[in-house]
């Protein structure tokens, strides 16, 4: 682990996985300039650990590895939020898709947040209060060429749906954001800049633009308010209006 404990000690902590790069590190960034306590999963580190930042090295889709390093932070921050960032793609139709890129893009997209779930829950319960967003995609709406993508990324609407019954009593919400086209290296490498498929999304874009990291992450902030309380089960999508209207 890499961080700085001191103030670790007295800011509320929120883990994030999948912090080092991309929407991650903008939710990163943007949640410790709003005074918290960022605990990073991730396989790489941040070009930089900040000063308000523990990274830990984690690949969340080995089980046990990412079991072992929630009991060390649950045992060293009290983390009452919680943001299931990372994912992985594996862009393929239904003739090339296999059912190794399922239980790869399964293990990141799905098991990794149930487990991170149920690893914070007690600490949650026990405070009576917890947030959590489930950074999901609008390929969730059905999206040609992502097909173990667009699967894992429509159940984690439904664990969103679920966790928020099973758990308001608890005083805990859960949501989730589906991005529509942010401008990240994910993005990039599954659409080629150039591309003709790649012009096609940046052209139905009402907004006439792709989003940034940062936009997404000012929801996120938003959604881990203690003041959001009143929010919960619920998908908001931040893609620039693609989501609205008929498609194309
Ligand atoms: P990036 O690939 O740019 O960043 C993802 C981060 O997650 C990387 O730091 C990556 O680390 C990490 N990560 C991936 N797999 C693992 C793993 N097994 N264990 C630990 N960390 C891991 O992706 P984005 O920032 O674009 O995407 C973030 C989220 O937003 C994802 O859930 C994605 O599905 C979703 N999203 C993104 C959209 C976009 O247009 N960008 C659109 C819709 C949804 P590493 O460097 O090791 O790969």
């Amino acid at each position: 682990m890499m961080s700085n404990q001191n103030n670790s000690i007295t800011k509320e902590a929120v883990l994030v996985t999948g912090g080092s790069r991309g929407i991650g590190r903008a939710i990163v960034e943007r949640l410790m300039a709003d005074g918290m306590h960022v605990i990073n999963f991730d396989r790489v580190p941040p070009l930089a650990v900040a000063a308000d930042e523990s990274y830990f090295q984690v690949d969340v889709s080995e089980e046990k590895g990412l079991r072992s390093a929630l009991a060390d932070t649950v045992a060293k921050f009290n983390i009452t939020r919680l943001v299931n960032n990372a994912g992985i793609v594996r862009p393929a139709n239904i003739d090339k898709t296999t059912t190794e890129d399922l239980h790869a893009v399964m293990s990141v997209n799905i098991a990794a947040a149930i487990i991170c779930v149920q690893a914070l829950l007690p600490t949650m319960r026990s405070a009576h209060f917890g947030r959590i967003v489930n950074i999901a995609s609008r390929a969730a709406l059905g999206k040609e060429e992502r097909i173990v993508y667009a699967t894992t990324k429509a159940g984690l609407l439904g664990l969103t749906r679920t966790l928020a019954l099973e758990l308001a009593s608890d005083g805990i919400t859960v949501n989730a954001i589906g991005p529509g086209p942010i401008a990240t290296e994910l993005f990039q490498s599954a659409n080629p800049p150039g591309a003709p498929a790649t012009q096609r999304i940046l052209d139905s874009v009402p907004l006439g633009r792709i989003g940034q990291p940062e936009e997404v992450a000012h929801l996120v902030a938003s959604l881990l308010d203690s003041r959001a309380g009143f929010t919960t089960g619920q998908v908001v999508y931040v893609c620039g209006g693609m989501t609205v209207g008929l498609s194309q």
